[in-house]
């Protein structure tokens, strides 16, 4: 069921309002590494290389000043001796990126820019306040390489990947501003309980470096974030799909949009590449790993006015998910400048619902959150510096 129909949300988001308040966080110096995004392991290897003043635990110390107490500078880390504080000090950064700016939208979903090393390296993350839960949406890469024709980051030319350090930061930037620092015991309550890879990019082409982060992330002597909890979505590239979870033991949500390839081409053009079957076959894989067994993977949906959201669409889509422990999102069409899509109506969303959880697969729709701050999803788009001066200007 939902909480509140379309309509009311709507008319939310014609009544907006926003706060904003600008923060500027340490830049990282090009002379000092950054110690963010480093498993336990890289950050011991790395003391034992350069720092004569370690012990064998002095690893661990930093990781949990830096993880579990929220700790960014050295001098404030007070279990380690003053020499070798001004050491680290010197030579490394506690840097989870610069905040940019820091809306929040009328219905409390709130968005950082967060900027990195080049004046157009910037990213949006949202966080999505629920009574049972506070959503992170982070982001993976800074532009995507895939241009779904229905989504607004893909209209942006892919700039790079993230790195770990860019991903992890994300996280610790929020957590800090939800209150979830210092975690006293691994049974402290967190206020951001869910992490989605559903902001710009696409994760799976950023592997190396979103994996990394994810365990960081969830390593128990850190973070300890629940890998449950964590949800990597994807547009399809299938050969990672099953590493999702014999990997990263991490929840699965697939961007399918179409039951049919000759319209998912048009829509996601990596169905070019790895077509429908090919993605349904790898999310069998997926489920049928043992620590998946109690999961549903995510189908996210979006409905798009008259190109897929007729009735023969649902029905096609409850038989295609049949064999899968399936979750389908409807997601109503965000739109953004410039598109030719135009969002399903009310009664289209009601009537597709209803006959997908007719067919027996769980279905629900996703309210749009932040649209009037252009923080729903799909509306992410990286934002080069004219961008960011005209958010900074609008909001002044
Ligand atoms: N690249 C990944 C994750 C980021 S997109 C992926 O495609 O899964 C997160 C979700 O938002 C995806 O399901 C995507 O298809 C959906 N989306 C993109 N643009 C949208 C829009 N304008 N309206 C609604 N959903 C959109
Ligand atoms: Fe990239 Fe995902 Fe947008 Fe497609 S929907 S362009 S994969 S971010």
């Amino acid at each position: 069921m939902r909480a509140r129909t379309l309509n009311q949300i709507v008319s939310a988001a014609r009544s907006y309002s926003t706060t904003t308040t600008t923060i500027t966080t340490a830049s990282t110096s090009p002379q000092r590494k950054n110690l963010v995004g480093l498993s336990l392991d890289q950050l011991q290897h790395e003391l034992e290389t350069h720092v004569s003043d370690h012990r064998s635990f002095t690893g661990l110390q930093i990781w949990k000043h830096m993880y579990q107490q929220g700790i960014t500078t050295f001098d404030n880390m007070t279990t380690l001796s003053r020499s070798l504080r001004s050491y680290l000090s010197d030579h490394y950064v506690v840097d989870y990126g610069q905040v940019k700016l820091d809306r929040t939208a009328r219905d409390e979903t709130r968005k950082w820019l967060v900027g990195y090393d080049d004046p157009r390296a910037v990213v949006e993350m949202v966080m999505i306040p629920e009574p049972s839960r506070n959503t992170l949406c982070v982001s993976s890469q800074i532009g995507c390489s895939l241009n779904c024709s229905f989504c607004h980051t893909g209209t942006q030319k892919l700039l790079r990947g993230l790195t770990a350090a860019e991903v992890v930061g994300q996280y610790m930037i929020a957590a800090h501003r939800a209150g979830d620092f210092p975690r006293t015991s691994a049974n402290h309550k967190r206020n951001l309980s869910n992490i989605v890879f559903m902001g710009q990019g696409e994760p799976l082409y950023n592997w190396r470096q979103v994996s990394q982060a994810i365990r960081v992330l969830t390593d128990e002597r850190g973070i300890a974030f629940p890998k449950p909890k964590i949800t990597v979505s994807t547009s399809g590239v299938v050969p990672l799909i099953p590493k999702v979870g014999s990997e990263l033991g991490v929840s699965l949500a697939i961007s399918l949009h179409a039951t049919r390839d000759s319209l998912r081409d048009e829509l996601v053009p990596l169905n070019k590449t790895f077509p429908l079957e090919s993605v349904l076959e790898a999310c069998k894989e997926y489920a049928q790993q043992k620590q998946n067994r109690d999961r549903r993977i995510t189908f996210e949906y979006v409905m798009l006015d008259g190109v897929n959201d007729s009735i023969q669409d649902a029905s096609r889509l409850v038989k295609i998910l049949r064999d899968l422990p399936a979750h389908v999102n409807l997601i109503p069409f965000n739109p953004w400048p410039g598109t030719k899509y135009r969002t399903s109506t009310n009664a289209q969303v009601d009537a597709f619902e209803k006959r997908v959880i007719q067919g027996g697969i769980f279905c629900s729709v996703r309210r749009p959150r932040g649209s009037d701050i252009m923080a729903a999803c799909g509306q992410l788009k990286s934002s080069h510096e004219s961008k960011l001066k005209a958010a900074q200007s609008s909001t002044a």
